[in-house]
């Protein structure tokens, strides 16, 4: 499709650049045209606010089936300036910050803190910072994989601690931002809005983004055990913050000061590295899977994150239960899962077969050279016969991607009806027939891969010759 695109440019450079000129021009005489009707539009609402109620409704009837649509995004876009303040969620994410910053220092300076209030710091960062990615999210946002109540339960504690709302609440907003990434009036922590919003703000008013129906947390609603981590949400919450914390500071010698490193400073931290995901993982970084959102890769937002900084796969492949879906890229949260799963504590570990992956990074290595093509057709410069020889190039590696896809789809489809009739044995023959092309097909993307990669050079090399 993209190649195809890339062929269907036109070749004779100059021609191109009177019609993209004519283009232009038209396209921005429109976009005048429309925003002084906008611009009108806006002047007759006003004059209108001001007229009586009853009056109102009756002038402009004419216009308002079509400027019924704007209308309601305009008054939504004006809810979100209007929004009260959240107060608890409020209270806690400014207060917190605030005495953590204030009272660690001052404490670190004149008591000594022992090892034993360090060990239980470093142990709770890690169980908090992992109960939101393995449960919360992998668990019971995407149900990427099955585990066991010890497991389950163990997770919801840490994942209390973490204060970041009930698993109703969490779940069901994360479940709206992937159905609405990016989407300034329906994500709850659209990355659209700004860091500010994406990190913090979004919990600091009630936006009409952020009032969850738990419509779409149905498998989550019947569980009884959520259900009274919900209900008795702020009880939990003390309980293991204040009662839990305390407890093992008055065992290991030191309550103030474990309430105060491993309590209050671990609390803020865990709460600012899961905040990471929502606003840094959607503004910095690469995107090999897909361009059709703001998610990103990041290695560094990884290793703060328990390996969520590989964000733009999860938005792609959301039911993996891998982010960093490279054996080598950083992700414990996938060690655990799978470590787990050696023991008989976690099953059904959903994952994106490896051809599938693949197929969104080629596709993705097109669209980057589309794009090379489309900036070095704007400079102008002495592309026509340059061009030529990319977009054969391209051309010719998309048609070979092309078929390479298309035999490999063909392929699954003839296994799913095999395993419909075909008996035992038979399956087996067709499965291993299966691993060997599979095997061929990958190494065919791979050279796809490779193939485009020295087209991306030769483009670049063009360029500074021009
Ligand atoms: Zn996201
Ligand atoms: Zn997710």
């Amino acid at each position: 499709m993209i190649a195809k695109k890339a062929l269907g440019l036109p070749l004779k450079g100059l021609r191109f650049a009177i019609k993209s000129g004519d283009t232009l021009v038209k396209t921005a005489s429109t976009q005048v045209t429309r925003f002084k009707t906008r611009f009108d539009e806006k002047k007759a609402q006003m004059a209108l606010d001001e007229q009586p109620v009853a009056k109102r409704n009756y002038a402009n009837a004419a216009n308002q089936v079509d400027a019924n649509a704007e209308d309601s995004i305009d008054m939504r876009e004006f809810e979100f300036t209007k929004a009260p303040i959240n107060w608890i969620p409020a209270a806690i994410l400014v207060a917190t910050p605030i005495a953590a910053a204030v009272i660690t220092p001052w404490y670190l300076w004149t008591h000594e803190v022992s090892a034993p209030v360090w060990g239980v710091f470093g142990a709770f960062m890690v169980w908090t910072g992992i109960s939101i990615t393995a449960g919360y999210h992998r668990l019971l946002s995407h149900r990427a994989y099955k585990a066991h109540p010890i497991v389950k339960n163990f997770l919801l504690l840490g994942s209390t601690l973490a204060v970041q709302g009930s698993a109703f609440d969490w779940v069901s907003g994360h479940r709206t931002h992937h159905r609405h990434v990016d989407d300034r009036l329906d994500d709850p922590y659209s990355a659209q809005r700004g860091f500010w919003f994406s990190h913090i703000g979004w919990m600091l008013r009630n936006y009409p983004s952020g009032k969850f129906d738990y419509k779409n947390i149905p498998d989550l609603t019947k569980d009884r055990v959520l259900q009274i981590q919900h209900k008795y949400y702020g009880l939990w919450v003390v309980a293991m913050n204040v009662g839990m914390v305390a407890a093992i500071g008055w065992l290991i010698g030191d309550v103030w000061g474990t309430l105060l490193i491993a309590g209050l400073l671990r609390l803020v931290l865990t709460h600012h590295f899961t905040f990471f995901i929502n606003s840094l993982c959607h503004m910095f970084g690469t995107r090999p899977y897909t361009d059709t959102n703001s998610a990103r890769d990041n290695f560094f937002l990884a290793i703060f994150t328990w390996g969520e900084g590989y964000h733009n796969y999860h938005h792609f492949f959301q039911y993996d239960y891998r982010n960093g879906v490279k054996w080598w890229q950083y992700d414990p949260t996938k060690w655990l899962i799978a470590g787990l799963s050696k023991i008989g504590l976690t099953t059904d570990l959903r994952t994106v077969d490896d051809t599938t992956i693949k197929h969104a990074e080629v596709q993705m290595q097109f669209k980057a050279a589309q794009q090379q093509i489309d900036t070095a057709t704007s400079t102008g410069l002495d592309l026509p016969h340059a061009m030529k020889s990319f977009q054969d190039r391209i051309k010719f590696e998309y048609d070979a991607f092309k078929q390479t896809v298309e035999e490999w789809q063909s392929l699954k489809a003839q296994t799913i009806a095999m395993k419909k009739i075909e008996c035992a044995d038979r399956l087996r023959e067709v499965d291993d027939k299966l691993k060997h092309d599979y095997a061929k097909i990958e190494q065919k993307i791979l050279e796809h891969n490779s193939n485009l990669k020295t087209a991306f050079r030769s483009i670049g090399a063009n360029e500074k010759a021009a």
